[in-house]
Parts: C-alpha cells; sequence; structure tokens
C-alpha cells in the first residue's frame, strides 16, 4: 500500500493544486486502502465522498507534492472522523458512578473490565467495585472475581440463580453505603443479537442509570463489527467505546466503521490479554495504521528539525579536508540521533510493517545504548578523543571505570568507532552531505 502511495504521490508532482481529475486515482487508492483494512463499504463511501470535497481545489503549499497533500488530508479526515484528542471515562455523577459494559461474548468484557478497573484506580484514583450480572456462565462471575483481584479492586458477589437486575441493585446499594466511587457492571454475552438479552441489559440500564455506557467491541470483527454497532446503538445511549484485541488486528478498519456508526468515541483500545493491556486510543496514530503509512509528513519534518544543518555542513567539510573523523564527531552523531525526538517516537511515526520489526524493548535498549555510549566518550580526555589510537590497555580501564562499564564495551565502541571512521573516508564528505539531504536536512 504504501509503494502505491508513493507511486501516486510521483504522479501527482509537478501539478500545483488538487483538481477533479488528479484527485480521482489518489481516491481509488484510499478506497482500496480502507477496504483492504476492512472498513465497512457505507463507511468507506461516505469517508471519500468527504476527503473529496475537502481537497479539491485545495492549494498545495510550499514544498509538498499534491499527492503529499492528498495523503495529509486523508489521514487527517481519518483521525478526525475517529474522533480528535483523546477522551477519558467520564465520572461525572453522584458517586458511585456507574459503567455498564455491553457487547457481544467474547469481545472482553470482562478483562476490560478489570483493566478499567486498575486505570481507574491507578490514574484517577478511585475506589471501585465491579459485579458480574453474567448469570449464564457460572465461570464468568468466577472469571471477574479472579481479574478484578488482578486490578486490586473490589469484587461483589453474585451467583447463577440470581436474576441480573437484582444482582445490579444490591450490588449499587453496597457501593453507595461503603463510599465506592465506582460501580463497574460487567453484563452477560451476547453470541449473536438476540432480543431476550437485549430487552435485560436495556432494563439493567435504565435501573442502574449508569453515566457511561461502554459498547466493548473485538476489533479483529472488521467490517461486521457495523452491524454489532447499531444494534448496540439502537438499543442504549452508548456513550463510548472499548475496542479490545488491536494487537491481533493488523488492519485496524473496526475503529473507523463502528465510530461513524455509533457516533461515540473510542475511549480505550485493548492491547494485550494482561491486566494492564489497555490503552488511551490515539486516532491519530490508528488513523496511520489503517493506511498502513504512518505519519509520513511528521516523519519528515521531525528529521528535518532534529538534523543540524550547520553542524552536517561542517562535518562534511572537515571529512573533505583529510582532517579526519575522531571520536567528538563520533559523540556528535550520537547526539544528534537522540535529538531527533528519541528513536521511540520517531518508530511511532513509521509504518506499521517497518514499525512492527523493531519491538518496544528493541527501542528502549538502543536508547540506552546510546547514554551508555556518551557515557563513555565522556569519560575521555580531549586529546584521547581527537586521537583515539592513544588509547591503550591503561587508559581503557581507565574509561571504562569512569564510565561505570567493562572494559569489553569500551572496545566495542572503539570497534563501532573505526568502522564509521572508515565509511566516512570513503563518502569523503560529498557522500554525506547527500546522506543528510536524503534525510531531509
Ligand atoms: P467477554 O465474553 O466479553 O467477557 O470476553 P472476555 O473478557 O472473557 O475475553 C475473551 C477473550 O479475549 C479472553 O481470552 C481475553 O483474554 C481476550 N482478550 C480480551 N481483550 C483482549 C485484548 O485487548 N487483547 C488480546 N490479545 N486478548 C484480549
Ligand atoms: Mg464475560
Amino acid at each position: 500500500l504504501t509503494e502505491k502511495f508513493s507511486r501516486l504521490v510521483k504522479t501527482m508532482s509537478g501539478q500545483a493544486r488538487i483538481t477533479e481529475s488528479n484527485v480521482q486515482d489518489m481516491l481509488r487508492e484510499v478506497r482500496m486502502a480502507l477496504l483492504e483494512a476492512d472498513v465497512a463499504l457505507p463507511v468507506v463511501r461516505d469517508f471519500v465522498a468527504r476527503v473529496k470535497e475537502k481537497a479539491l481545489g485545495q492549494e498545495v503549499l510550499g514544498s509538498l507534492k499534491p499527492g503529499q497533500a492528498l495523503v495529509g488530508i486523508v489521514n487527517r479526515e481519518l483521525a478526525a472522523t475517529m474522533g480528535e484528542g483523546v477522551s477519558d471515562i467520564n465520572l461525572a455523577a453522584q458517586p458511585p458512578a456507574v459503567i455498564l459494559m455491553a457487547g457481544l461474548q467474547g469481545a472482553g468484557k470482562t478483562t476490560t473490565t478489570a483493566k478499567l478497573a486498575k486505570h481507574l484506580i491507578e490514574k484517577r484514583k478511585k475506589k471501585v467495585l465491579t459485579v458480574s450480572g453474567d448469570v449464564y456462565r457460572p465461570a464468568a462471575i468466577e472469571q471477574l472475581k479472579t481479574v478484578t483481584r488482578q486490578a486490586g479492586a473490589e469484587w461483589f458477589p453474585s451467583t447463577p440463580d440470581q436474576k441480573p437486575l437484582d444482582i445490579a441493585r444490591a450490588a449499587l446499594d453496597h457501593a453507595r453505603r461503603h463510599y465506592f466511587d465506582v460501580l463497574l457492571v460487567d453484563t452477560a454475552g451476547r453470541l449473536a443479537i438476540d432480543e431476550v438479552l437485549m430487552a435485560e441489559i436495556k432494563q439493567l440500564h435504565a435501573a442502574l442509570d449508569p453515566v457511561e455506557t461502554l459498547f466493548v467491541v473485538d476489533a479483529m470483527q472488521g467490517q461486521d463489527a457495523v452491524n454489532t454497532a447499531k444494534a448496540f446503538k439502537e438499543a442504549l445511549p452508548l456513550t463510548g467505546i472499548i475496542l479490545t484485541k488491536t494487537d491481533g488486528d493488523s488492519r485496524g478498519g473496526a475503529a473507523l466503521s463502528v465510530r461513524q456508526v455509533t457516533g461515540v468515541p473510542i475511549k480505550f483500545a485493548g492491547v494485550s490479554e494482561k491486566i494492564d493491556g489497555l490503552e488511551v486510543f490515539d486516532a491519530e496514530r490508528h488513523a496511520g495504521r489503517i493506511l498502513g503509512m504512518g505519519d509520513i509528513v511528521a516523519l519528515v519534518e521531525q528529521v528535518t528539525a532534529g538534523v543540524d544543518v550547520a553542524a552536517a555542513q561542517k562535518l562534511a567539510a572537515k571529512v573533505k579536508s583529510g582532517a579526519g573523523f575522531d571520536l567528538n564527531d563520533f559523540l556528535g552523531q550520537l547526539q544528534q540521533m537522540k535529538q531527533m525526538g528519541g528513536l521511540s517516537s520517531l518508530m511511532d511515526k513509521l509504518p506499521t510493517q517497518m514499525a512492527a520489526k523493531a519491538s518496544e524493548a528493541d527501542l528502549s535498549r538502543a536508547e540506552r545504548d546510546i547514554r551508555r555510549k556518551e557515557g563513555i566518550i565522556n569519560s575521555m580526555t580531549p586529546l584521547e578523543r581527537r586521537k583515539p589510537e592513544l588509547l591503550k590497555a591503561t587508559r581503557k580501564r581507565r574509561i571504562a571505570a569512569g564510565a561505570g562499564v567493562q572494559v569489553q564495551e569500551v572496545n566495542r565502541l572503539l570497534n563501532e568507532f573505526e568502522q564509521m571512521q572508515g565509511m566516512m573516508k570513503k563518502m569523503k564528505g560529498g557522500g554525506l552531505m547527500k546522506m543528510m539531504k536524503r534525510m531531509g536536512g
């Protein structure tokens, strides 16, 4: 997909504005992209129409090419459709604030109830009670008990022979008398839209008057999520969506469909099975995921801002004049890497496929690695930095002790430095500027 977009960006270059004729190809690509992402067809149609309206006649700013500008418009419209900014759980109610969880069986309601409990305890400092109204599967009540414990919240007992409405009322009464801030009500799953169960959750809603009615939906449902969302929207005044299992869904289309159909914000995304696998939903990031391209424009800007062009030119001139690449230059390069906003923030902006290759653990390791290397070079004297050939065993031991690392690590750094020096000699400066230019400098 990224390939297709870049081809398009190329074919549209040299044209100063987005017109009816040049926008058609682009919109076809956008349409394909959304269908590939498993967005429901009616939602795709609406979306493409909106993008077209926004794009037509728009002047293309500065150095951006029309294709790039359109990618920007698409990206922004995607993010806007999925909800701008972030919206946390609304607790503006006379305590206990009741949160009702609704959704199909297996969507992740019980798991998400515990994840939310943990979030509200840790981030909002609330006293949280959970209760299960799922009387159809005894294991479901036990499951909520277990995960509630993991979350550090309190669990209100219920049994399969009780009526969900009675359970809910008793739990609410208990929450009131024991000054809980929040009552999270987990409900029975539905395998499909089932009228009896829909009537039941409507009843629960009427009795509890929840401040949040959250529709929990499995991201892997793709375009099928649309019908489920419609049915729940018709039955209940939903206030928000939680999109679960985004870790297993590479396409991301459900978010767009569900948001469009319900008109309520996606508040959180489930990112793992674990109790802490819940993140505030980030529409912009998700937009990038849907198009599989990341926020390329922002990436280019960030790199341009981060690279110190003057320093790069100075370095190039120095290498060209034969003055040689020393450890000070090496240190400068490490610092530039850090300046570019940190590796992980850069990775956020890369297309999904690329970013997937570098896990977060890899990234924080890489950042730590840069800091350690800086530490080692900072333990050297100015003379040693200019003349690395002075670094023999005694000096290396002193430097290692100063930086708090093993001598082997100093050796590794020197090896890396020598490799880089070799490259610099080959490029003789000219190539270096070219490389920096390619990066946007
Ligand atoms: P419920 O029937 O709606 O209550 O769904 P459950 O909470 O029992 O979850 C069903 C399954 O989905 C369980 O195996 C969960 O561990 C899993 N699950 C829930 N949320 C997530 C998520 O965000 N990521 C992943 N990978 N698994 C999830
Ligand atoms: Mg459940």
